[in-house]
């Protein structure tokens, strides 16, 4: 164990009092894992009833997803003080009914990894859940494997922890204990169980320091690639521009960034991070500090705008989260759309990215909501519906999300001649309600509008509660930016299709054929079909992309373009096969062109200034 000293906060000493006796005791042993599980002893706080239910949760904040954590207990046994068994029946996939409640001394059963479940049976994003390394690393999302009684989530839980003495515990939490092998750490309520992860592994850590607060940065890399000291090199610029565009101080004083690389992509085919209080758990594909540095760069930006929304303003569904039978909020314009938002807003404000770069990341955010989703569906009822009705739809929180955002940053900002922004709205909110003071989701909007223009009120009834699409043209026009919503041009392309992923084969798809042009009718895609291979280069999903903007840099007429598909024949077997044409400039149509108008006004200019650049640069 190597004890952290960084970490006497606020935070940290209202929880480094003791533990009440009427609490829980936890105890892991990760030094016993074995076929990738864990056994669990919860030593139970006292209880009076004669019959308690001992759950895992169905979901968990930031995740908005079900995932049934009770599924991967096994083995449960509930005992009285003295040792005998009590009786204890699963009532449902997360849940256990223990009779005689009022003489229980623990329970014990053992959970298996999240990483390594099958495929097909939901899998859970991977950083909300569990890996089980005994000689590498342990991913310890404690939700995955510690419950909580009914009723009773609000007491003390005392987690022991006992690790090879090689391994280090990575987290915002206090290490009470000075063994070497021991870990002790203390959280006032089932909420912090969950709100505090910890990654063991060996040590690869870094510190930076924004304003007052002190950042760790835990990196584990299988193929050693990546350092904690590299990450950290690529994140400190931008995290002290966070530190300015939060206005100098963070409203935490101590912050971990949990970053777990994998050499291989995760059951769900993606990757990417979720959010707490005090940290962030990642889970992203192994690569050099370098080829690291932009996803990192982005996907950081985001987790750690979520200490603003939604740590320091929330509604009661977030601050009193149920566990058992989640309720959605309909604001995920702002939990995520805004943190989205503001995750790019900071690089251009403080030059970490270029103005150009940041209306590409717009135009890609519009394109992505335009044919990814249903972009006539209101945001607040996606909101409402993102765990069941409207489930597919949950990532345009990412896109349109941000885009909403975008559009009220730039209202308020010409409603006020440059005066006030989103984020002054939010620090608005942030003082009437705050931390431990939820708002009732139905109350937030009227706040707003008392905030505010009444454009403003117009602008939240049409286009976030409404349907109807985005102003973009008006208000990327204060700012003199001019926007068109279709283009016809002559250009280069791979042929127009539209581009999905299929997350259990980890290809790209060709998903729709709406707009292919004549060079790819030459080319012959068909609907379904898998891409394998760009001229010759086989491609990873997430190289796709930048592969294709550096081929239109070069191609030119009669160059050959070559595409190894695999399709799926009327046997319904797949077959590999090879589509080329031609190279010529097809009629396209492109959508959503936005660039900056040749002749703004001085108003115009102001305004955009107000928006792009930072004034405590
Ligand atoms: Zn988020």
């Amino acid at each position: 164990m190597r004890k952290f000293s960084l970490l006497l906060t606020l935070f940290c000493l209202a929880l480094s009092a003791r533990a009440a006796d009427n609490a829980y005791h936890v105890a892991l042993d990760l030094t016993k894992a074995a076929d990738r599980r864990l056994s669990v002893e919860v030593i139970a706080p006292q209880l009076s009833e004669t019959e308690v239910i001992y759950s895992l949760p169905k979901m968990v904040p930031g995740t908005y997803s079900i995932y049934d954590f009770g599924r991967f207990v096994e083995d449960f046994k509930a005992f009285d003080r003295k040792g005998n068994s009590l009786e204890a029946t699963r009532i449902d996939t997360n849940s256990w009914k223990i009779e005689k409640a009022n003489q229980l001394g623990k329970i014990t059963y053992r959970v298996r990894d999240t990483y390594h479940a099958s495929k097909e049976d939901n899998p859970i994003f991977e950083p909300a859940g569990s890996d089980f390394q005994k000689d590498t690393c342990f991913v310890l999302n404690f939700h995955t494997m510690i419950g909580y009684f009914r009723n009773h989530t609000k007491l003390y839980y005392e987690l022991n922890i006992t690790h090879a003495p090689k391994f280090f515990g990575s987290t915002s939490l206090i290490d009470r204990d000075n063994s070497e092998t021991q870990d002790q750490y203390i959280v006032p309520s089932y909420n912090a169980v969950v709100d505090n992860p910890v990654m063991y592994s060996l040590p690869d850590t870094a510190h930076l320091k924004i304003g007052e607060s002190d950042i760790l940065i835990s990196v584990y890399s299988p193929g050693k690639k990546a350092s904690a000291a590299g990450i950290a090199r690529g994140i400190d610029t931008m995290l002290q521009a966070q530190g300015k565009y939060l206005g100098g101080k963070l409203p935490v004083s101590n912050y971990a960034f949990l970053i777990y690389l994998a050499d291989h992509e995760g059951l769900t085919g993606g990757y990417g991070a979720l959010e707490h209080s005090y940290g962030s758990m990642y889970y992203l594909i192994d690569g050099t500090n370098e080829t690291l540095a932009s996803t990192v760069r982005n996907v950081a930006s985001h987790e750690f705008f979520h200490i603003v929304t939604p740590l320091n303003i929330h509604s009661k569904e977030i601050a009193n989260f149920d566990f058992d039978n989640p309720k959605m909020s309909e604001h995920l314009w702002l939990y995520e759309g805004s943190t989205e938002y503001h995750a790019h807003s900071v690089q251009v404000r403080y030059g970490l990215i270029s103005q150009e770069e940041y209306l590409s990341a717009i135009r890609q955010a519009m394109n992505e909501a335009q044919f990814g989703f249903n972009d006539s569906l209101s945001f607040t009822e996606l909101s409402l519906g993102a765990l069941d009705k409207y489930k597919d739809q949950y990532t345009n929180v990412y896109a349109k999300g941000a885009l909403i955002s975008m559009c009220l940053d730039l209202k308020l900002i010409k409603d006020s001649e440059g005066k006030y922004r989103l984020m002054d709205l939010i620090n608005d909110l942030a003082k009437t309600y705050g931390k431990d003071k939820a708002f009732q989701d139905a109350e937030l909007f009227d706040k707003i509008y008392s905030l505010t223009k009444p454009d403003i009120k117009q602008f939240f009834m049409d286009h976030v509660i409404g349907a109807k699409p985005l102003p973009f043209q008006e208000v990327l026009g204060y700012a003199g930016v001019d926007y068109t919503k279709a283009k016809k041009e002559a250009s280069y392309s791979f042929g127009g299709f539209g581009v999905g992923f299929n997350p259990e084969t980890q290809r790209l798809v060709v998903s729709s054929l709406k707009n292919l042009n004549a060079f790819g009718k030459n080319m012959g895609y068909q609907e379904g079909d898998e891409l394998l291979s760009v001229n010759g280069k086989k491609l990873a999903p997430a190289e796709f992309s930048a592969y294709k903007a550096a081929w239109l840099k070069t191609v030119k007429d009669g160059d050959k373009l070559k595409v190894v598909v695999l399709r799926k024949g009327t046997n319904g077997k797949t077959k590999k096969k090879t589509l080329q044409a031609k190279v010529f400039k097809a009629e396209t149509i492109t959508f959503n062109v936005i660039s900056f108008s040749k002749t703004p006004t001085a108003e115009q200019l102001k305004i955009r200034k107000a928006w792009l650049e930072a004034d405590n640069k």
